[in-house]
């Protein structure tokens, strides 16, 4: 029987084939092989003290990375829709202050250049998946980029999603699964656990795992991000922060630093081991 159902993906300069996986570096961090890389963070960045205090207390507990949204694609009109400019500095100046490699969302091409500026990983989100001009403008900046899985896209349409990005020039793309639609009401969305071994088959990126996104619930996080790791996940990218419940947005799924501390612990011993 053919398995081989994605043959056409052929086309990406990313297909796998019997080429090896690829790792990027950023500020000596190393993405993807056996770097296995955590990043942490809040969905959305308040103010700059609040950041600086989890960012310091994230590299305190071992991760190289933070996340923090400056611009919220947010359901609701009504809701927050994150700093804006003001929180580029905020960012740069916690990454240059802790020494720490941040992570951050871009949702207008116009804005990619002076992102870029501020940022050192920008991430397209996943209701822009499908914007093909923000990815051809993220094609023209040397950042590495994060791009999440549309939640309603199929595993394909994500792998050439990527490939606009490289095709304008940017090979630096890492495949965030973030969970996608389906009749399931228990969680926000399903992880798509088994994307991660089929994207490792197909393609040559890096692939993460978004557990927060994809369940919308605390109490799923260690379970999720222990799954990602043993399905082969390059890494994971989660919403934590020290006062979950005073969360901008998305409190229901942002966990606090010692349940992090519990989830990686034993994350961070598996991956001493691959180092050796
Ligand atoms: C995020 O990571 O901040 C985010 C909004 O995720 P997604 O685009 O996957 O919903
Ligand atoms: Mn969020």
């Amino acid at each position: 029987m053919k398995s081989e159902k994605l043959l056409d993906i052929k086309k990406v300069s990313h297909y796998r084939g019997t080429k090896k996986r690829q790792t990027f570096s950023i500020k000596n961090h190393r993405i993807g092989d056996t770097a296995f890389s955590i990043i942490g963070g809040p969905c959305t960045i308040r103010n700059e003290r609040d950041l600086l205090t989890t960012a310091d207390k994230l590299k305190q507990l071992g991760l190289h990375f933070f996340r923090g949204g400056i611009y919220k694609m947010r359901t609701s009109p009504y809701e927050f829709q994150g700093l804006g400019e003001k929180g580029l500095e905020i960012i740069k100046k916690v990454a240059h202050k802790t020494g720490l490699v941040s992570v951050s969302e871009v949702i207008a091409p116009a804005d990619v250049k002076v992102m870029s500026e501020y940022v050192d990983i920008l991430q397209v989100g996943t209701r822009n998946m499908h914007n093909y001009r923000l990815l051809s403008a993220l094609g023209k900046v040397d950042n590495p980029v994060i791009l999440k899985r549309g939640m309603c896209s199929t595993i394909k349409e994500w792998l050439f999603a990527a490939e606009h990005i490289i095709q304008a020039g940017n090979p630096s793309v890492i495949l965030c699964e973030r969970g996608i639609r389906t009749f399931e009401a228990e969680t926000r969305n399903t992880l798509d656990i088994s994307a991660i071994p089929i994207v490792r088959k197909y393609s040559t990126l890096p692939v993460i795992v978004d557990p927060s996104h994809s369940s919308g619930r605390r109490d799923l996080i260690k379970p999720l991000c222990w799954a990602a790791m043993a399905a082969g996940a390059d890494g994971i990218l989660l919403e934590a922060e020290l006062a979950p419940d005073n969360a901008i947005c998305d409190a229901q799924q942002t966990i606090d630093l010692s349940e992090l501390k519990k989830i990686i612990q034993p994350m961070q011993k598996m991956i001493e081991l691959w180092d050796k």
